[in-house]
């Protein structure tokens, strides 16, 4: 655990115009836009039909919920145990083609939690990415390498302007980054960082639950389709389609996570927190959102009897 820690730098205080977040500095006041947008690299081949499920007996497709197939009768157990099956065998083929994976993730570390990121690169920029819930309200973090435990250091913090990401560009000579796909889903697997800071792939819903905030899911060509945002398959996150990043100073990201965490909490003056609420520009359209879900939960709190 002291490893992780290693190199962690303190966000400064609220007051103090000069701050550090990482190894990003810049005097208050400016806050830049960047629109970039992140390559897509289009992977046709594991596009295949959404949700059928070849048959093993006449190796047509059929529902994963059939009960038998409507083409030769064979059992849907049967057709289920040999999909799962072929599953893991495409799994540990992906593990065989490119075992090291290790150099594409990282410890993300803050004082709100810990998860991982992956590497990632766009326009001959390295990023890592990982779950802005990792951040929100934080005033540390720190990336770690998971290969050595070396402390990483990044020099940004961009905002995806439209759900729960955020990309850090680093300056690294040995990561590896992954490709970022906006392929199916079907036949992905997922990089799972285990207690021995061992790195692997796993099949799809095995130990889903238990995965780090994060945690990129990917596909049989071991390209990034998603990106584990909370501890559960619901909670993954397109990467490919993020419309814009946006650099933000991480002071005002602070400032304006802990406003939202402080207001999902019980509170004794409404009225001034909505006036915070309702005051603040928020950076980013995601960040817009949760405020003016907050707001109406505040609202309606204040309705009832
Ligand atoms: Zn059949």
């Amino acid at each position: 655990m002291g490893e992780i820690f290693r190199g962690s730098r303190q966000l400064a205080k609220e007051d103090e115009r000069d701050y550090t977040w990482g190894r990003w500095q810049q005097p208050g006041g400016t806050m830049r836009r960047a629109a970039a947008i992140l390559t897509l690299a289009i992977l046709g081949c594991f596009a295949q039909a959404a949700e059928l499920i070849p048959c093993p007996d006449c190796e047509q497709l059929a529902s994963p919920r059939a009960v038998m197939c409507p083409h030769c009768g064979c059992p849907g157990d049967a057709i289920r145990a040999a999909s799962a099956n072929a599953e893991s065998q495409a799994v540990m083929e992906a593990q065989r083609k490119a075992p090291d994976f290790g150099s594409s993730l990282v410890w993300v570390t803050s004082d709100r939690g810990e998860g991982v990121g992956v590497c990632i690169q766009s326009a001959s920029q390295l990023y890592v990415v990982t779950a802005q819930n990792l951040l929100a309200g934080a005033q540390s973090l720190t990336l770690v390498k998971v290969t050595n435990g070396e402390s990483l250091p990044y020099t940004a913090i961009e905002l995806a302007s439209d759900r729960d990401l955020v990309r850090l560009p680093v300056i690294s000579t040995n990561l590896l980054p992954l490709t970022v796909s906006s392929g199916s889903t079907a036949g992905m697997a997922l990089i799972h960082v285990a207690s021995n800071n061992t790195v692997a792939l796993v099949a799809p819903n095995s130990e889903i639950g238990k995965l780090p905030t994060g945690t990129p899911f990917l596909d049989l060509a071991t390209n990034v389709v998603q990106i584990l945002a909370a501890a559960n398959p619901n909670g993954a996150i397109d990467l490919a389609s993020v419309p814009s990043w946006v650099s933000v100073q991480p002071l005002t990201y602070r400032i304006q996570t802990a406003l939202l965490l402080e207001a999902r909490k019980d509170h004794n003056d409404p009225a001034a927190l909505l006036k915070r609420l309702t005051e603040t520009a928020w950076l980013t359209p995601f960040l817009t959102e949760q405020a003016v879900r907050v707001i109406g939960e505040i609202r309606r709190e204040g309705d009832s009897p």
